[in-house]
């Protein structure tokens, strides 16, 4: 059994798939070298969820909480987003809070015009400087208006989640200061690109993640994803980056550990 040593730093552990059997999937992770993981929640009633989930396997499970682009847009249209903005510093005063998110801009559906849409992203980046929290970023088809909107908060730092751009848009992201997660996409057949640009990637701002229950990585592909499927997409990044992988899965966990503001040898920190 390898030496728990990889973080997942993005995953759903509140969606049925893996809140029906939360020991197992924690038990499967260990085997699978995975020591810790991050849970999100997206909106208010989902991000309390994960606050409990937290609380029940306290060195083990960090959550964060955040308007992400469908819950927000939801909230919006039922005249309700105002509320729920208000009611997301009491989420993340609970103990095991990291960061700030999943939010962001997401173009590829219908959730409301770029400007709606910054609308209701931009609070939360400045709500995150005030709580002193790390943003976890969610982006599809946005990556020019999120790094505009990001050059506007310098003060804001976190992590582009589930990363699927172009070397070019990585290095964007990089020289704001903000690091770059990858998921099971950079194992696809088809992910030539986004191979590409993690190798750009300087090591100290890499994270890895599953997003699980969505996602599973090469080989487990088609499967219900879980944390302990991360070992195959770090394993992928340090096959293409030329790099050991348990010095790979040290410096992410290194990473993930320092940019949440959360230690390895105790209890998650005590909320904001
Ligand atoms: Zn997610």
């Amino acid at each position: 059994m390898p030496q728990p040593t990889l973080l997942d730093s993005h995953c759903h552990l509140t969606h049925d798939e893996l809140a029906a059997d939360l020991d197992g999937v924690i038990e499967r992770a260990r085997e699978a070298g995975v020591a810790a993981m991050v849970t999100i929640g997206t909106g208010v009633p989902d991000g309390e969820a994960a606050a409990e989930v937290a609380a029940r396997f306290p060195r083990v499970v960090a959550f964060a909480a955040g308007l992400d682009p469908f819950t927000a847009a939801e909230a919006a249209d039922e005249g309700r987003f105002d509320a729920a903005l208000a009611a997301l510093p009491g989420v993340l005063a609970r103990p095991g809070a990291v960061a700030l998110g999943e939010i962001g801009l997401d173009y590829h559906y219908d959730l409301g015009t770029p400007t709606e849409q910054l609308a209701r992203f931009e609070p939360q980046l400045e709500m995150a400087v005030e709580l002193d929290l790390p943003v976890v970023i969610h982006v599809r088809d946005a990556h020019e208006d999120l790094a505009d909107a990001l050059a506007r908060h310098p003060r804001c730092r976190g992590v582009i989640h589930s990363f699927t751009g172009v070397a070019a848009d990585a290095a964007r992201y990089l020289q704001l200061g903000w690091s770059v997660a990858f998921n099971g996409i950079v194992t696809f057949r088809s992910a030539d690109p986004l191979r590409a640009a993690a190798r750009t990637v300087p090591i100290e701002r890499l994270l890895v993640e599953t997003d699980s229950p969505y996602l599973a990585p090469v080989p487990v592909r088609g499967r219900a994803c879980e944390p302990a499927f991360v070992a195959h997409t770090a394993r992928l990044l340090a096959e293409v980056r030329g790099e050991d992988p348990q010095e790979l899965a040290a410096r992410t966990t290194a990473n993930a550990r320092r940019l949440f503001g959360w230690p390895g040898d105790s209890s998650p920190p005590a909320g904001a």
